[in-house]
């Protein structure tokens, strides 16, 4: 069917979507444990953006889980399923001219390696939620880690399933020594060296 595809030239382009919303348009990708802060933070990160008139959207775990996703699994095979179609959703918004925030676990160094291929590496600022486990598993956001440890869930990143630390993350932020307001500067200071505001 492959050879069939071929793509349509459509006039209005992604420079020029991007130069009508007067930014450049790029993917902030959060990875790290469950509860170590990404969402929180991505959450922050986006209403300070939203303040400076910048059109985000931001891509979450759970809401993609329970939609575009739905019929994927905690495999290691459905988690790099996960994390290929989102980095394909979050291309098109990139096309689309947006600042696209993903806040995914992503435990696999091999599929954030091909987010940055899919997105393009000028496109993709990594940051890594490096809190530590102990502190992810205190806080138990969601109860998830007192269920993994039950043995109830199976494939829990962190407890009986892997976790790739990034080997060179754009921005490392531990959230037990760095508030979110911090935590938000920080990232706002490196997107403010790498993008056009
Ligand atoms: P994740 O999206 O990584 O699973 P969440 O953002 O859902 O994590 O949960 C992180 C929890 O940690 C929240 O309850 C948040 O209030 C708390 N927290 C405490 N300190 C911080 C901090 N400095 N940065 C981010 N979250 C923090």
């Amino acid at each position: 069917m492959e050879k069939y595809i071929i793509q349509h030239n459509f006039s209005v382009t992604k420079k020029e979507r991007s130069a009508l919303k007067n930014h450049g348009a790029f993917l902030i990708w959060f990875t790290g444990l469950s509860g170590s802060g990404k969402s929180t933070i991505a959450n922050e990160l986006e209403k300070a953006l939203f303040a400076k008139k910048i059109h985000t959207y931001l891509l979450d775990g759970d809401n993609v889980r329970k939609g575009l996703n739905n019929n994927l699994s905690f495999s290691p095979e459905d988690r790099s399923e996960n994390i290929r179609r989102i980095a394909e959703v979050a291309n098109l918004m990139i096309d689309a001219g947006l600042v696209v925030l993903a806040s995914f676990v992503s435990p696999y160094r091999e599929d954030r390696e091909n987010v940055k291929r899919i997105v393009g590496y000028n496109n993709f600022i990594e940051v890594f939620v490096n809190t530590p486990i102990e502190e992810c598993e205190r806080r138990d956001v969601k109860g998830l880690y007192a269920k993994a440890r039950a043995g109830e869930i199976k494939n829990f990143t962190g407890v009986n399933a892997p976790y790739e630390t990034p080997m060179a993350p754009d921005v490392e932020i531990d959230t037990t020594m760095v508030s979110v307001e911090e935590a938000v500067a920080l990232i706002l200071s490196v997107i403010n060296k790498r993008f056009k505001f």
